[in-house]
């Protein structure tokens, strides 16, 4: 672990996680004066990602080079610190304040920003390793495009199986759905899939074949082949941190932290961001969860010494968890509420 050249023990964030979600926090709160500390242990979703698509002014940008810029940008903030450490614990204290815990040392902090993504859950068919992120994928919005018009096979079981078959229809028409076993979908389910020309096969994977990357054939068990030249799956994700569960975070049902009001969680002072929400997992959405979370941080954090000031009172302030969706798509409010 590699301390910043001023090191300290009480920060006013941390932010675990320097992914699109905890580095764009990071250059929010920067700029709001906040001494800010983000650590980050070096495996971010994009490792296999060869470019980060959909995101207007990166398109295409290799996710290094994305880093890198981020990193530039922040260097040009004395008051924000990146280290290389896995977050191993956190634990709030009786005042409301953070006890982290980074390798052998501990740091406190007023508030906490969880920003430590998914990791995906690859299907389990020999050699896919070689192939994910360059011929197969988890997200069409990400790799869609440079697919279109082309024979894909999206693979998933039931419902989920089903749902990336019908997503996919918007980027190519030749689509098999491979389900790898039963495929546990509805009569109705499998004549939708036929009159829109999806071809259903059930029977389970061994391996698939192709050079350098680039998807060939999908081999099934009995021994038949299937030609394409890409994948969709899709299958669980599951965080990559156990912080948020530790702290007694709420999750919704889809296995996400449940929040309100910028970003907050059940836990009054922990906020979170990026995939780990489990909402649309695009880079730029991520992004933007981080700024939200910032905004929310720095508005606690302003009002919490605003009042100490007045009244000499320590409270802790904590932005709605009510109504969560309505709060999240109605009117922006002004940097002022
Ligand atoms: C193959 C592939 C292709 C993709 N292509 C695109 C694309 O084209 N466009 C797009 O928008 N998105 C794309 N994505 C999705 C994109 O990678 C995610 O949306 C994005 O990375 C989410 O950002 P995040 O900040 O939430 O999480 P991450 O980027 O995963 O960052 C989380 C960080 O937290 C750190 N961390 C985790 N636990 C700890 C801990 N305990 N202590 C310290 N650090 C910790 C990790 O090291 C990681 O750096 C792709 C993903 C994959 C897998």
């Amino acid at each position: 672990m590699r301390w910043p050249v001023k090191a300290r023990d009480t920060w006013d964030v941390v932010i675990v996680g320097a992914g699109p979600a905890g580095l764009s926090a990071a250059l929010v709160l920067g700029r709001a004066c906040r001494q800010v500390l983000v650590c980050d242990n070096g495996t971010p979703r994009s490792r296999a990602s060869k470019a980060i698509y959909a995101f207007v002014t990166r398109d295409g940008t290799p996710p290094a080079a994305f880093r890198r810029a981020a990193h530039q940008e922040l260097r040009r903030y004395s008051n924000v610190a990146r280290i290389s450490a896995h977050v191993r614990r956190a634990k709030r204290l009786r005042d409301g304040r953070f006890e982290v815990q980074l390798g052998q040392r501990n740091v406190t902090c007023r508030k906490l920003l969880i920003a430590t993504g998914v990791v995906d859950q690859l299907p389990q068919i020999a050699g896919i390793e070689k192939f994910f992120g360059t011929s197969v994928f988890q997200c069409p919005y990400c790799d869609g495009w440079e697919i279109r018009g082309a024979p894909v096979a999206v693979y998933g079981k039931a419902r989920r199986g089903f749902e990336i078959a019908r997503a996919m229809t918007a980027w190519t028409d030749d689509l098999a759905l491979c389900t790898d076993g039963p495929a546990a979908l509805s009569h109705s389910d499998k004549l939708t899939l036929r009159r829109n020309k999806i071809r259903l096969y059930e029977e389970p994977l061994t391996r698939l074949r192709g050079i350098k990357g680039k998807l060939q054939q999908i081999e099934f068990r009995d021994g038949s082949i299937l030609p394409r030249t890409a994948m969709f799956f899709d299958t669980a994700c599951t965080g990559r941190s156990q912080l948020a569960v530790s702290l007694g975070c709420e999750f919704n049902r889809r296995g996400g932290i449940r929040c309100g009001q910028y970003e907050a969680t059940s836990v009054p002072g922990v906020f979170v961001a990026g995939n780990i929400i489990k909402d649309v997992q695009l880079s730029i959405v991520a992004a933007a969860e981080g700024a939200r979370a910032a905004f929310g941080i720095n508005r606690s954090l302003t009002r919490e010494d605003f009042d100490r000031r007045a009244s000499g009172v320590q409270r802790i302030e904590h932005p709605s968890m009510q109504p969560p969706l309505t709060q999240r798509r109605g009117r922006p409010q002004s940097p002022g509420a």
